[in-house]
């Protein structure tokens, strides 16, 4: 469903009318006073972003909680960033959020990291179903290396490289992890906790994906040589998709993305894809993974 930067400024016009949607949003049944111990009216008052109880006179502060809270930034600019991160394709970095949302570098930056961290898909569903794995290589900018990365980084399937592991459920979600090894004590766990048991899970022969079957899966291996013709079902067409797509983007728009930030990298290029499909304007499901957080926290 196609919503438009016209569309965004006419439903949220002012600060009033994102806090006001906000706060109807996060309290649907209306927002309880401590004080009165029940739900009451509350209006909103004129210092930033607080209610008070119609009743008792009690102050609250209805985006506690969210990554709103203890922002400076109006929630206008905060609306354009997260419609701006919803409606590209490839990505969008902070220089080109500084430039078109006119805040500082610091302050996009900032905002972006913040928006990827709540991009999780930790409280979605598992997958099921028909499940292609893979891992991707990203040559991470390594200039600035945490101890960890000194320690895991060397040690992927190709020697070298940061790893992410994908999982896609044909005609549904993608789950990206930046993992420190692409080993079977990594690799296993991970799709255990991500992939629903008796899924119909397919790979290439690798040997950390051995034992899949042992693990209450059904397992179909492809044989990754050039040589060979899709073989009916067997194939992972979906997931290298997304894999060249999520390299695509960190090369053209990030240029380098450093290690300890590729899993938000991750979050952004895996909610777009798990979203494509919705059939509300994702930004207002960029919005609900706000609520989540505000509730998960
Ligand atoms: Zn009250």
């Amino acid at each position: 469903m196609k919503y438009t930067e016209f569309d965004l400024a006419s439903d949220f016009p002012n600060e009033a009318a994102c806090l006001s949607w906000l706060v109807d949003f996060l309290y649907p049944n209306g927002i309880t006073c401590p004080k009165c111990q029940r739900i009451t009216k509350h209006y909103p008052m004129r210092k930033r972003r607080s209610y008070s109880c119609g009743i008792c006179g009690h102050y609250t502060q209805p985006l506690a909680g969210t990554i709103f809270y203890r922002s400076s930034t109006p929630l206008t600019v905060w609306f354009r960033a997260i419609y701006k991160i919803t409606a590209t394709r490839a990505g969008i970095s902070a220089k080109q959020l500084e430039r078109e949302l006119g805040v500082t570098y610091k302050t996009a930056w900032r905002m972006l990291h913040q928006i990827r961290d709540i991009m999780n898909d930790d409280d979605d569903e598992p997958l099921s179903g028909k499940i292609e794995i893979d891992e991707a290589y990203i040559h991470a900018d390594t200039r600035k290396r945490s101890s960890a990365q000194k320690r895991y980084g060397r040690n992927g399937r190709d020697g070298h490289g940061q790893i992410l592991f994908g999982m896609v459920e044909r005609g549904g979600a993608v789950k990206i992890r930046h993992v420190r090894s692409s080993g079977v004590r990594v690799l296993a766990p991970a799709i255990e906790h991500s992939v629903t048991k008796g899924s119909v899970v397919y790979s290439d022969d690798y040997g950390s994906y051995r034992t899949l079957k042992k693990r209450g899966y059904e397992h179909q291996t492809t044989n990754h040589s050039k040589f060979q013709f899709v073989d009916g079902d067997n194939y992972t067409q979906n997931i290298e998709n997304v894999w060249s797509h999520l390299k695509r983007g960190i090369k053209g728009v990030y240029r380098h993305v450093s290690p300890r930030h590729l899993q938000r990298y991750a979050n952004e290029f895996a909610f777009r894809y798990s979203h494509r499909n919705d059939e509300q304007p994702m930004f207002y499901s960029l919005l609900e993974q706000v609520k989540k957080d505000a509730t998960s926290s």
